[in-house]
């Protein structure tokens, strides 16, 4: 089964950038798919086509195996987290993970119980009652993502969660973030420009130049094979 489906995706946006070409991707059930690719070859793009944040010019968008092309993002059971995973300062970081289960109206005691859970898979349970001001940016980051994936969204987009963070942090994240997405089992599409990022993380990786899919494989197949 494909929890994400694009069937020959164009995006030309107002003035002419074709910034996505003919895409057909299918994303399956459970994977960590990888967009790999230079600056401005539309990963960003395809993301927020995915998220129901842009809409395609012309081709299909299938969610968990349903059309979605025309779905309002709140309909679409994906979650997306940004290089700067904006969070409400005035919040503490328990006040941040809880917020989507509040707006959701879900029960006090097990919101709280959630979050816990969560905050300890993420390693941030002992900062629940801090600010965000008061956190490093690579706790700041496993926030963000605790906030995009409370409410256990199908599909996790990530855009270049990492690319704020020094080299050190970073290899850290990048293993946790492997080992949390993969533990929910959630149909994870990340994108990085980062070769390193993309052979140690992914199930499969796509390639895009320009728009369009250059290669499609296993990080083996796509690094090993002529
Ligand atoms: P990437 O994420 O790979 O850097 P993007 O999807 O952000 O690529 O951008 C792909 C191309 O589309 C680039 O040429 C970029 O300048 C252009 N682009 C992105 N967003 C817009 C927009 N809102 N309006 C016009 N052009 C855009
Ligand atoms: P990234 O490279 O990470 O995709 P950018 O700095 O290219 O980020 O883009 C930041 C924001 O500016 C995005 O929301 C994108 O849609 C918008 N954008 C990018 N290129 C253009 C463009 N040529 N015209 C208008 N908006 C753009």
């Amino acid at each position: 089964m494909a929890a994400v489906s694009l069937e020959s995706v164009s995006k030309v946006y107002p003035g002419g950038v074709r910034a996505v070409r003919d895409l057909r991707l299918h994303v399956r059930d459970g994977e960590l798919l990888v967009l790999l690719g230079p600056s401005g070859c539309g990963k960003s793009t395809i993301l927020r086509i995915i998220a129901g944040l842009e809409e395609p010019s012309s081709g299909e968008l299938w969610l968990d195996d349903q059309p979605a092309t025309d779905l309002p993002p709140r309909e679409r059971n994906v979650a997306m987290v940004f290089q700067n995973g904006a969070l409400y300062p005035h919040r503490s970081i328990h006040g941040n993970l809880a917020f989507p289960l509040e707006l959701a109206g879900e029960d006090p005691a097990e919101i709280r119980a959630k979050v816990v859970e969560l905050s300890r898979a993420l390693q941030i349970d002992q900062a629940l009652d801090r600010l965000p001001g008061s956190l490093s940016g690579g706790q700041r980051q496993r926030v963000a993502m605790g906030r995009a994936i409370i409410r256990e969204p199908s599909v996790f987009l990530m855009d270049e969660p990492l690319s704020n963070l020094d080299a050190a942090l970073r290899t850290d994240l990048r293993l946790e973030i492997g080992a949390l997405v993969r533990g929910l089992g959630v149909t994870t599409v990340y994108v990085t420009h980062d070769q390193v990022e993309a052979l140690t993380l992914a199930d499969r990786i796509a390639v895009l130049r320009d728009g369009r899919l250059e290669d499609l494989g296993t990080p083996t197949q796509v690094y090993e094979d002529p």
